[in-house]
């Protein structure tokens, strides 16, 4: 069964090679736009896949037809990075914020207590809400973090969780040293990368986990400093993980160059960088990305990091939610785009770019419509993605179900 899809008033297929020839705008280059576009997709649900793509013109028939009467499609939003098994409710911490009290990650530790406590399905059925919420704003992927765990039996339960919802889970057991562990640190890192870690990979390894992640941070005495984070990240990798890394959240530190120096797939947040880092994710373009959470310096009152110098410098840059009980409890990719735009100087095109093509390759996936490609679509209630952020904070895009 095929479906014919018309009345696409302008497709992102994030191919340069199929934009119309007309496309001047260096935008609708990156993005690859096609105007009165229209899709055949064969078959319907989730293995749908892409069969034709095109102008409405020249379209071939199909079993059946659907006009989404002059709106536009893009490809579905790649969130790289969010942390959604978790239980129990933060929202005075925010409050505390907004009136002074600064982010130090101390706050893990009440979602860490709410989520040990909690049943199975009660976690379940939170994962479940999360994502359904995603997909109503136009995410179709999504990475999963585990990470409010910190026991073996809890970070493997959280993998398990997550793994009912996507095949991009990350192990977090490097989030930061839990309660319990405070008095001796080497004691935690030494349990993350034995005990927990040969956990993982005897629980089904890559099968369970895709990769690794640390919150490499000396600015937190909670998280991690460079020296934990490379053993962390050296046995993920001999355990057969890609590699992930939080780093240059709340200061300077050795995060972006040990991300880049260990080829790890994505850094993360990327706030505070200096040259010596810039350098080195140019150097590392085509292989580590630099995924800006902007929703995170958002919800803490933090500087943004300087998306349009990255850019500029010939970084990789990925967007993504973080979506995390802590520092930003914003599930919103449309959100993250109006941000990159208004605060980080990305053109809407980057921005678009930035939260599916690269934060896709962010997770080993290419974002493309394009025919054998996934039907992993959006669809937006306007006629261009320009939308995204000129209505910020309208829900004006959706996950496009045929
Ligand atoms: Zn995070």
């Amino acid at each position: 069964m095929s479906i014919l899809v018309t009345g696409i008033a302008e497709l992102t297929t994030n191919d340069p090679a199929r934009g119309d020839d007309a496309g001047s705008d260096p935008g609708d280059r990156l993005l690859g736009i096609v105007r009165d576009a229209a899709l055949v997709v064969s078959a319907s649900g989730p293995d749908a896949v892409v069969e034709w793509v095109g102008r409405a013109g020249d379209a071939p028939a199909a079993d059946e037809r659907r006009d989404l009467g002059g709106r536009a499609v893009i490809p579905g939003f790649v969130d790289s990075h969010t942390h959604l098994v978790f239980a129990g409710d933060r929202s005075a911490e925010f409050a505390a914020r907004m009136t002074g009290t600064p982010y130090d990650g101390g706050g893990i530790a009440v979602s860490v207590s709410a989520t040990r406590a909690a049943t199975d399905d009660e976690l379940r059925g939170l994962v479940a809400a999360r994502v359904a919420e995603m997909r109503a704003q136009g995410t179709t992927t999504v990475e999963i973090k585990s990470g409010y765990g910190l026991t073996v039996d809890d970070e493997l339960r959280s993998l398990r969780i997550a793994r009912e919802f996507t095949s991009h889970t990350t192990f977090l057991g490097a989030h930061v040293v839990p309660r319990e562990h405070a008095a001796d640190r080497t004691a935690y890192v030494e349990l993350v990368i034995g005990p927990m870690l040969e956990a993982v990979v005897a629980a089904g390894g890559p099968a369970l986990a895709e990769s690794i992640d640390v919150f490499c941070e000396p600015h937190s005495a909670h998280a991690f400093d460079g020296d934990e984070a490379r053993s962390v990240l050296e046995a993920g990798r001999t355990a057969g993980l890609a590699l992930r890394v939080h780093g240059n959240q709340l200061g300077h530190g050795p995060g972006v160059r040990l991300a880049c120096e260990l080829g790890a797939r994505s850094v993360d947040h990327c706030t505070y960088l200096d040259d010596a880092d810039v350098d080195a994710l140019v150097a590392a373009s085509g292989t580590t990305v630099a995924t800006l959470l902007p929703g995170v310096e958002f919800s803490t009152r933090s500087p943004y990091p300087d998306a349009r110098h990255l850019i500029d410098a010939g970084v990789d840059v990925a967007l993504a939610s973080d979506c995390n009980p802590g520092t930003c409890y914003s599930s919103s990719m449309p959100f993250a785009i109006a941000l990159a735009v208004r605060e980080m100087g990305m053109t809407p095109a980057e921005a678009l770019h930035a939260a599916t093509a690269v934060s896709a390759r962010s997770l080993g996936l290419d974002r493309l419509v394009a025919p054998g490609h996934p039907a992993e679509l959006a669809v937006v209630e306007g006629p261009s993605h320009l939308h995204l952020a000129y209505r910020a904070g309208v829900p004006i895009v959706r996950a496009l179900d045929l």
